[in-house]
């Protein structure tokens, strides 16, 4: 979906052909479920994408927010988070949430708070989504049916009982649907598919997809370097002397992943 196609109808007027489809603004792939080493394009032409995540019923882990970040950058499509379910947070879940939002925001991601249930901040996603094709991700269970079923009330989309959020089993459907907003814009759900694609990327690059840590490479003393156990690594520097520039979170999150990509496994 999204692709963008020039049409011309046969001389019978009864079919029409797709004669051409424009320059893919960028994509996202899917390794084929039959076939590792092929790649399906499933949703191209993506203004944003919008992660849905929850911090209770079920926990999205802070570590797969960040793999999900990587890899949003890594397809140069803008990432948003938007945290759902505060409606079941406690005081002190909930300044936890402020902390994490904040941790982002510091870096420049856009993060919302918000319950679908309650209906609290659900005019600022409006406001996110208006005029933009969006694709949406995110684990089961963290209400993106109950979000999309919101705005399209007339769709009844089927939302998942949440005692079944392990996820095994749902869902076996990889593929992508498109519906246009009323108040302008599209929202490409990918039911199945909970993490952008693969993409592949190089232990020498992946700090470049750490918009934090992409503004300081340059102040290494080694241009190659993957900041692990090189000296004088302007990146190690700052997550020991200015901790608000890089969180040692986020550090951890980059170390998990180079770790992984050197098992050619990310
Ligand atoms: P999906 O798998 O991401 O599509 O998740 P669903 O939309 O199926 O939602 C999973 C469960 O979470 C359902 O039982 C919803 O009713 C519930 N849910 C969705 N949004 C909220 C919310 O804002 N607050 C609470 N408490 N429950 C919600
Ligand atoms: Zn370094």
């Amino acid at each position: 979906v999204g692709d963008i196609v020039e049409l011309e109808n046969e001389n019978d007027q009864e079919s029409t052909m797709i004669n051409d489809i424009h320059p893919r603004r960028n994509y996202i792939v899917r390794t084929s479920p039959h076939n590792k080493n092929q790649h399906h394009i499933i949703a191209a032409n993506i203004n944003q994408t919008l992660l849905f995540a929850t911090l209770k019923d079920p926990k999205t882990s802070l570590g797969f927010i960040d793999r999900f970040l990587v890899t949003a950058e890594a397809y140069h499509i803008p990432a948003i988070i938007v945290f759902n379910k505060i409606d079941l947070l406690n005081e002190m879940q909930y300044d936890e949430l402020l902390q994490i939002k904040n941790m982002y925001e510091q870096i420049g991601y856009t993060i919302l708070l918000i319950s679908v249930e309650k209906k609290i901040g659900l005019d600022d996603m409006k406001a996110l989504l208006e005029n933009k094709t969006t694709l949406i991700s995110g684990h089961s269970g963290v209400g993106k049916s109950t979000f999309i079923n919101h705005i399209f009330p007339e769709h009844h989309l089927k939302t998942q009982e949440v005692s079944d959020w392990s996820g095994k089993g749902m869902h076996t459907t990889t593929f992508a649907e498109m519906f246009d907003l009323p108040f302008g814009g599209q929202l490409i759900d990918t039911p199945g598919i909970r993490e952008l694609g693969l993409v592949d990327i190089q232990q020498q690059e992946l700090s470049h997809f750490f918009p934090e840590m992409k503004a300081l490479i340059q102040d290494c003393q080694f241009n190659n370097c993957i900041h692990l156990n090189e000296p004088h690594c302007a990146i190690k520097k700052a997550v020991m002397d200015t901790p608000s520039k890089i969180t040692e979170h986020r550090y951890m999150s980059y170390l998990n992943i180079l770790d992984s990509i050197e098992k050619k496994s990310f």
